[in-house]
């Protein structure tokens, strides 16, 4: 019912009212509806009853028949922007870390909650142990135990159990003689770390599976244990359905703003640095031309493909190049293709989440014959980003000519849908950025995770969460992922990029 027309007047308007004035009030304030009047009549009386309303309730939007909870609150201590399952699982962990119930009011933002373009829902689902980077593999590690035990982390009482649809049918990245030294080097960190990975040669590779071409392959990596793909809906709802459980405030609308006071300081070379803080976010909601302003203490900026735009409001990035004023985030959308076939012939059910020496990877889904996959293409063949539609010709030529060489039945595939989505795409070194900006000091980043943000949400909302509440990265330290390293200009390459 809009705001404009009256309940019908068999609604009792005495007991609406009655609890926020108080008992004795209600008589003497609440408009009385008789049956025979005009709709004018009951909507003077109706305007009458709100200015009424006003003298107790000065400035204040209470409006008792409008549905008004996607708004946000005028006020919180924790804003994130980004409603993935970044932002999600970085609300969760702050209030399950936090010192005292009810301690921190935390807001999540998002924009389009269809999720019809955040990479959450379009990803593939997929969870491996083998990376080359030591946080990657602790996130991954610790990620799989919470994937496992999802009810005891997330189960809300009343509601049904969560199914996260783990298939644990494991990784298996392909090496050429050129990269197999590397590949070996990659899978002693792993067992360092503690995943269990082992190092196939070819005969080794074809006699475990027999549908591969090992032609070209000199080694391969075969994760036994804690690795294979997942329902990414269901740890997104399930992360989502916790938190709100928890008391975290949504809202559907864009931020679009965010206002800050500004400390300038000079260096010891003369140069001016501006220090900021964040005191208030706008957010735009639908169906209304203006922003509302949350006032908060800390900005989480977990709006995925779109983090880059995010802290550009923020005036990160905006200064003179070479500076740490001027150094953006760089993260940026990066559209990527996935194809869905059917291939009865194809490898079955235990062909793993295959990588090829060429980049192109695919999965079995489901059980019925249907194989799912893609390949990044090339830096300089990077597909415009304006929506998300599929180029079919990118699997004609870039993807099913290298997958049909490695399984030869894959031949006789038929294509039978694709979609795309977008990487939160770092391209400075294709990893995560975790913590806070060195000058806006109240914001924190949770994004840029390239291809591998699903996997590794568990753990980077916890760390994110740490840090904000305790000062440190308490269980692992993501300290290199800091914001630091685009201005020092020093990369933290993930060599495992899929
Ligand atoms: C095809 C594909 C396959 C993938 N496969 C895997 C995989 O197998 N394993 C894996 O770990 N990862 C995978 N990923 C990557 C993974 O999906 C992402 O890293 C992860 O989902 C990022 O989560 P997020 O919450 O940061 O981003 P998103 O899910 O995109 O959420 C960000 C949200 O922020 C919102 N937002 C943006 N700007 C604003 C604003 N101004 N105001 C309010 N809201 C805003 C957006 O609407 C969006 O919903 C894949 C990605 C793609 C595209």
């Amino acid at each position: 019912m809009s705001s404009g027309t009256p309940p019908p007047a068999s609604l009792s308007l005495e007991r609406c009212a009655a609890r926020p004035h108080g008992p004795g009030r209600q008589g003497r304030y609440c408009p009385r509806f008789t049956v025979g009047e005009t709709e004018a009549d009951r909507d003077g009386k109706w305007a009458e009853f709100k200015k009424k309303l006003q003298v107790f309730w000065p400035g204040g939007s209470w409006e008792p028949f409008t549905d008004t909870s996607h708004l946000p609150p005028e006020h919180a201590d924790v804003v994130i922007v980004g409603g993935g399952v970044i932002g999600w699982s970085v609300a969760y962990w702050l209030k399950r870390l936090e010192a005292r119930k009810n301690a921190l009011r935390v807001l999540v933002v998002e924009q389009d909650p269809t999720y019809s373009m955040a990479s959450t829902g379009l990803s593939i689902g997929g969870i491996r142990q083998q990376f080359s980077l030591p946080q990657n593999i602790q996130l991954s590690l610790f990620s799989i135990e919470f994937l496992r035990n999802i009810n005891e982390y997330l189960a809300v009482p009343d509601e049904p159990l969560l199914d996260i649809q783990f298939n644990p049918s494991g990784y298996l990245l392909l090496a050429s003689e050129e990269k197999a030294a590397v590949m070996e080097h990659n899978v002693k960190i792993q067992r360092q770390e503690g995943a269990k990975v082992c190092l196939l040669s070819p005969k080794q590779l074809k006699d475990k599976f027999p549908w591969i071409n090992t032609e070209g392959i000199a080694l391969a990596s075969y994760g036994l244990e804690n690795e294979g793909w997942f329902d990414p809906w269901c740890l997104l709802q399930g992360l989502r359905r916790k938190a709100l459980s928890m008391g975290v405030y949504h809202s559907h609308g864009k931020v679009v703003n965010l206002v800050s006071s500004v400390r300038s300081m000079m260096t010891s070379s003369g140069e001016q640095v501006d220090l900021k803080r964040i005191y208030e976010v706008h957010v735009k909601v639908d169906n209304s031309l203006e922003c509302q302003p949350v006032e908060c203490a800390i900005v989480i900026n977990a709006a995925g493909a779109w983090s880059g735009e995010v802290a550009e409001l923020a005036g990160i990035g905006i200064g003179s190049p070479g500076t740490l004023q001027g150094t953006r985030l760089p993260v940026e959308p990066r559209k990527r293709y996935v194809y869905v076939w059917h291939c009865p012939e194809g490898p079955g059910l235990e062909a793993p989440l295959l990588t090829d020496i060429t980049g192109s990877y695919f999965r079995r889904e489901g059980l019925g014959g249907y194989y799912l996959g893609g390949c990044s293409p090339m830096e300089e063949e990077e597909p415009d980003t304006k929506d998300l539609e599929v180029d079919h010709d990118f699997f004609q030529k870039k993807v099913w000519p290298y997958l049909a060489q490695r399984i030869p039945a894959f031949n006789s595939l038929k294509v039978r849908s694709a979609w795309a989505g977008f990487y939160d795409y770092n391209t400075f070194d294709q990893n995560g950025i975790v913590g806070p900006h060195p000058l806006v000091s109240n914001m924190y980043f949770a994004t840029g995770f390239s291809g591998h943000g699903l996997q590794h949400a568990p753990g980077v909302g916890r760390a994110v969460a740490e840090v904000l509440l305790n000062g440190n990265f308490n269980t692992i330290d993501l300290n290199p992922f800091s914001f630091n390293r685009f201005y020092r200009g020093k990369k933290v390459l993930e060599n495992n990029i899929i």
